[in-house]
């Protein structure tokens, strides 16, 4: 037997079956009109934000990465509630666009940015990340040629990196950002060149844990930012100072506790106070925003036995939930969060292997997990699926097709 990761607090059952926003499993399903089916809580999401505001400094801006989840109605529902959005390609730039949100409230960082994407981004009003020089040349000739002021920011690639994080993506040689020795030239260049200087960004992974690796990385960003723009010569009217606060996944993980690091943040601040009075704080989380608020559906269309071992096979898997598979970012395969949705209540009784529909051994949702005895039509609900899921996945792997998606 192996452990299932733990379902994220306040689910609850309504006639033995899982409720979501007050509504029974079966019930959602009926309204979406198929499975697979991803459903989205807004009282989820806004209650999170309240909470995480809450913990944080006043001073401290939030900004949605929408790379999460793009899904339009989710976009609409969570932009109000932010304070900005962060982007990561032209297509996210349109989706913004779509959902009426004004650029000035954008930045956009991530590499390869091509010129349209820059272009279209330059005239939208939204902040470009830099993540190259290559790219700042390209950018500046791009305002020139159009008459538009860019709003440049610097993406730094830092000498540190966020420890115990799920993906790393700062320090030693990465695609991300401008090694920190080389942005004092950049910013005083672009500067020069005559953008509206937006400052640095500084991001240095995702999916972390433990309050003590985020307290001391967000010092180390501060301190890097300070002596960056003092060593430019320029003013830091604004950090990013990334983000990375993970949500428990697997057994054993415990939540990030946020009260401390808000706590640590404030005095951090105090402690920086003369030399921060002119800059704008952001923190850009995508996952912990999102990520418990979704739960992934899914219909048992089979059940069978190999060699002593009981399959329960699905109608979804992987093509919607590449991170559950374990193909995503993972090195060992855990169990994410994982019930049988129409016997919410009812006691586990056997260990089996959920698996989705797809002809590869990748395609598992289970290993040998400790459920209650399903059969085929019952729901698997897969918890921690707000995130990283319709959008980061391969869903047209064998055809398969994108899962539905719902806002309740
Ligand atoms: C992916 C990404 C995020 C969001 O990461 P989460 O783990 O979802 O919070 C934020 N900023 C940048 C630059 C990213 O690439």
């Amino acid at each position: 037997m192996k452990p299932l990761g733990p379902i994220p607090e306040g689910y609850k059952a309504i006639d033995g079956e899982l409720a979501i926003g007050g509504r029974k499993t079966s019930e959602l399903v009926e309204t979406a009109g198929r499975t697979p089916l991803f459903v989205y809580s807004k009282d989820r999401i806004a209650s999170r934000i309240v909470s995480l505001r809450s913990a944080m400094p006043d001073r401290i801006k939030i900004n949605y990465a929408i790379k999460a989840n793009p899904f339009p109605a989710l976009l609409d529902f969570i932009a109000p509630l932010v304070d900005g959005l962060d982007i990561a390609s032209g297509g996210e730039l349109e989706l913004i666009r779509n959902a009426g949100i004004d650029g000035s409230r954008v930045s956009f960082a991530g590499p390869g940015k091509r010129n349209e994407e820059l272009e279209a981004a330059i005239r939208a009003g939204v902040t470009l990340n830099l993540e190259s020089e290559n790219e700042a040349r390209r950018a500046l000739d791009i305002a020139e040629r159009t008459g538009v002021q860019p709003r440049l920011a610097i993406r730094v690639n830092p000498d540190f990196e966020l420890k115990g994080s799920g993906m790393k993506m700062g320090g030693g040689a990465k695609p991300f950002g401008v090694d920190a020795e080389r942005v004092p030239e950049l910013a005083r260049t672009i500067i020069e060149a005559g953008c509206e200087w937006r400052g640095l960004h500084i991001f240095t992974g995702s999916q972390a844990l433990s309050a003590e690796a985020v307290i001391e990385t967000q010092a180390n960003v501060l301190e890097l930012a300070l002596r960056l723009a003092n060593e430019a010569g320029v003013g830091l009217p604004k950090l990013n100072m990334g983000g990375g606060f993970g949500i428990p996944y697997f057994n054993g993980d415990e939540p990030l506790d946020i009260g401390s690091v808000g706590d640590a943040l404030g005095k951090l601040f105090k402690r920086h106070e003369q030399d921060i009075a002119q800059t704008e704080f952001f923190i850009e989380l995508g996952r912990y925003l999102v990520g418990e608020a979704g739960v992934y559906l899914t219909r048992i269309v089979d059940r069978k036995e190999s060699h002593g071992e009981t399959y329960l096979v699905t109608d979804g898997g992987l093509h919607h939930q590449l991170a559950a598979s374990g193909n995503f970012g993972t090195v060992v395969r855990r169990n994410y969060p994982l019930a049988i949705a129409t016997r919410f209540e009812a006691d586990p009784v056997e260990t089996t292997n959920v698996v989705g529909c797809l002809c590869t051994p990748l395609d598992r949702l289970a290993d040998k997990a400790h459920l209650p005895h399903a059969e085929v039509h019952d729901i698997v609900a897969v918890f921690c699926a707000g995130a990283y899921g319709a959008s980061a996945s391969p869903s047209a792997f064998l055809g398969q097709g994108p899962a539905a998606e719902m806002l309740i």
